[in-house]
């Protein structure tokens, strides 16, 4: 089997590592760039691009293309770390859900603002009681008394990324109190602008805000906002994980990083030639995983694998980063408007590195999916 990419994709990730290189360049870090790097100009430069909704059908203005030039040019543009996180979420994971969820008039009116790169959306499943257990959350959706038909939704969201600058938010709330805790599950697009939403920035331990908590008080949500089948969330959910879960942006956060440290590793000693190695094939391993999402061939809730495989690699090249600057790069200085150095970058994802395993699932959860569905293996 020939490995190689076609030169029609090689140029295309030529000219995308070419454009994250320069729009990364406007960042203070080089890092994560597609979950904290907000850039509206950037995001309508990617839709200038038709490089939003590559792969969706053209019936609904997408660019119709294959799956493997949307992952040349997002492998280019986050390991080059570009500022996606104003589009990143939306072209990953809501427009592909809507797709196959929404009515064609739901995708009539979102799809349009996410090919153009103007409308930033949000994703509301965690709550401060319900992360790993989606299934338990209480955010409630009740028919609104006063408008029948419609909705009002009460409640708290937590590490909900980006919520500060969204637009739109995805929403997984209860609809069915009476219901099995997974069966009374309703998904709704709500208007961020809405009167009785309230977003509190939460700081990360690298000094970051990103992510929020967003109380939802009595909002009103129009009847034609709930997307699919009302009560059936978590099948959806389940689905839109899948998307969130096998992509590359697991796997090459760091990538710059590593490559910018690489340079400086003592590779006359024989362990440190040893851990490159290991770190080398990791990463192909990788690569060859997430294609193999990308491509549709990983077998059914495989995903799970893919994203606990590629994000403890991202953790152990920030540990590598960490050993070769040395204990230089253990403080995280505050940070200023200008490009960081590498040492406060190794410092900064040496701090953020434990996300890579608890965001889109902590990777205790992800085993136990791949032991029971994946596998087949008995429960104990
Ligand atoms: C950087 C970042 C960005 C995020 N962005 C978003 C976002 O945009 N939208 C959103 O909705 N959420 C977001 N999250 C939340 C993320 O999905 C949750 O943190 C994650 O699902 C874990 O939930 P939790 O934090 O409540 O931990 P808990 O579920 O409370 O788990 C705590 C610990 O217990 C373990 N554990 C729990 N249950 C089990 C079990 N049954 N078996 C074994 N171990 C178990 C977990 O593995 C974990 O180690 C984000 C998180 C991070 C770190």
């Amino acid at each position: 089997m020939d490995f190689e990419l076609s030169s029609d994709l090689q140029a295309l990730a030529a000219e995308a590592t070419a454009v994250g290189r320069v729009a990364a360049a406007r960042r203070r870090h080089r890092e994560d760039g597609w979950l904290i790097g907000h850039d509206p100009d950037f995001a309508l430069e990617l839709a200038e691009r038709s490089w939003l909704g590559m792969t969706w059908p053209t019936s609904v203005g997408g660019g119709g293309r294959s799956m493997l030039e949307r992952f040349v040019v997002f492998e280019a543009l986050i390991s080059e770390g570009a500022p996606l996180a104003t589009a990143y979420f939306a072209d990953r994971q809501i427009g592909p859900t809507l797709l196959q969820f929404a009515t064609p008039e739901q995708q009539a009116r979102w799809l349009p603002g996410i090919l153009a790169g103007t409308s930033m959306w949000c994703i509301g499943m965690s709550e401060p009681d319900a992360g790993s257990d989606v299934s338990s959350l209480r955010t409630r959706a009740t028919p609104d008394a006063a408008s029948p038909g419609d909705w009002r939704v009460s409640g708290a969201k937590v590490w909900t990324s980006g919520a500060a600058h969204a637009d739109w938010c995805y929403l997984v709330a209860r609809t069915d109190p009476d219901a099995p805790p997974h069966a009374g599950l309703s998904e709704f697009v709500v208007d961020m602008r809405s009167p009785g939403i309230e977003v509190r920035p939460i700081v990360d331990q690298t000094g970051d805000d990103h992510f929020c908590e967003v109380l939802f008080d009595d909002v009103a949500v129009p009847g034609d906002h709930l997307v699919g089948r009302p009560n059936d969330s978590f099948r959806q959910v389940m689905r839109q994980m899948e998307h969130e879960r096998g992509g590359i942006d697991r796997l090459v956060s760091n990538r710059r990083l590593y490559l910018d440290c690489l340079p400086l590793a003592d590779t006359a000693d024989a362990r440190v030639r040893q851990e490159v190695a290991a770190l080398e094939s990791a990463y192909r391993l990788g690569r060859l995983l997430v294609l193999r999402e990308v491509l549709g061939q990983a077998p059914k809730a495989f995903s799970a694998a893919t994203k606990t495989f590629c994000t403890e690699h991202e953790q152990r090249v920030a540990a590598f980063c960490g050993r070769v600057l040395g204990p230089a790069a253990q403080a995280l200085e505050p940070g200023g408007s200008e490009a960081a150095g590498l040492h406060e970058r190794v410092a900064r994802g040496l701090a953020y590195a434990p996300a890579y395993t608890l965001m889109g699932g902590t990777t205790q959860i992800l085993r136990t999916i791949l032991g029971d569905r994946a596998l087949g293996l008995p429960r104990a």
